[in-house]
């Protein structure tokens, strides 16, 4: 069966054709633009791929209530022209297909879970560092949404004691994605992230920030692992100061055996950037499934 797959970002748009063994077998890259122009050029792109179905892994703020009229739709982000979009129709009436939707992280999680180093873990978290911070949650081999998704980019954070900067959330003076974004640093130093390599402070700082919040996810969560990604994450040495800074801060508290081997536990990514793509493979194949069974159709 060929699926579709749309990792849909702020900053360009990846459409994919692929299948339900995971198999990624043509893409293409379209810059994000105008809602109108993009959404009529990757409805094209996909038109004659014979598609049985699609899955769009998208940037937030989403509306993912099945029930809600505005189920579908891209609500209030400041991304010009892009907010109240309704994604999902646009899809469903173009192609003619079933069409799943979640968040990008979400689909990031669940590309882990289903191809990935996740394979057969039950609750796992996938972080991305980048642009900005999102979180993915599967819980209970399900991802998970609650009234909305969840936002666990902001969650609030304690001061580094050398940290004198502002933070650059609109909404939140301390969050982790305001105190902890690539943008973030890159305001906060003066220079882009990619170029501190040899800042030791600030990659302490950064640490100590993602090290508190996955402190507050694995106290809440209790996950069996928990995947980091994103562009700040192509910084090395991040990785071993988040998981050595996680250790001191939990504090040897949670007794849980996955937390004495932290290598293992806090990871990279697994599927060489695919695991975003090959989770909207999967977001499509469930979707396409849900539909044989007539679920969300109201004919169940
Ligand atoms: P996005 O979040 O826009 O989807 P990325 O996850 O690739 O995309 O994040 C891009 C951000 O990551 C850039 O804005 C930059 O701040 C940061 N970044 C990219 N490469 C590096 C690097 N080598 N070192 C540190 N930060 C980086
Ligand atoms: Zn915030």
């Amino acid at each position: 069966m060929r699926i579709g797959a749309l990792e849909a970002g702020g900053t360009k748009m990846v459409c994919a054709v692929g299948n339900e063994r995971g198999e990624v077998l043509e893409r293409t890259r379209i810059p994000t633009g105008a809602p109108a122009e993009t959404i009529a050029a990757m409805t094209d792109w996909f038109r004659d791929k014979k598609i049985a179905a699609l899955g769009i892994g998208c940037f937030g703020p989403i509306d993912l209530r099945r029930a809600s009229k505005t189920y579908g739709y891209i609500t209030t982000t400041p991304k010009p022209g892009w907010a109240h979009c309704d994604i999902v129709g646009a899809f469903r009436r173009a192609l003619g297909v079933p069409v799943g939707f979640d968040t990008d992280v979400n689909a990031s999680v669940l590309g882990e879970v289903t191809y990935g180093q996740a394979r057969g873990l039950q609750t796992v978290l996938y972080l991305t560092v980048g642009t900005g911070i999102g979180l993915g949650v599967y819980v209970n081999g399900q991802l998970h949404h609650g009234i909305l998704h969840p936002e666990g980019g902001h969650v609030l954070l304690r001061r580094h004691p050398h940290d004198r900067w502002q933070g650059r959330c609109p909404y939140h003076p301390d969050c982790l994605e305001g105190l902890a974004s690539g943008p973030a640093i890159e305001e906060r130093w003066g220079k882009p992230a990619a170029l501190l390599v040899d800042r030791e402070e600030a990659w302490a700082i950064e640490a100590y920030y993602i090290a508190q919040a996955l402190t507050d996810y694995i106290c809440v969560l209790a996950p069996e692992q928990i995947i980091l990604g994103g562009g700040v994450l192509h910084q090395r040495q991040l990785l071993p100061l988040v998981r050595s800074e996680t250790a001191r801060l939990l504090n040897g508290y949670l007794a849980a055996e996955a937390l004495q081997d932290m290598d293992a536990y806090i990871v990279g990514e697994s599927l060489g950037g695919d695991q975003g793509i090959l989770g909207c493979l999967e977001l499509g194949r469930m979707e396409w499934e849900q539909n044989q069974k007539g679920v969300h159709d109201g004919r169940a």
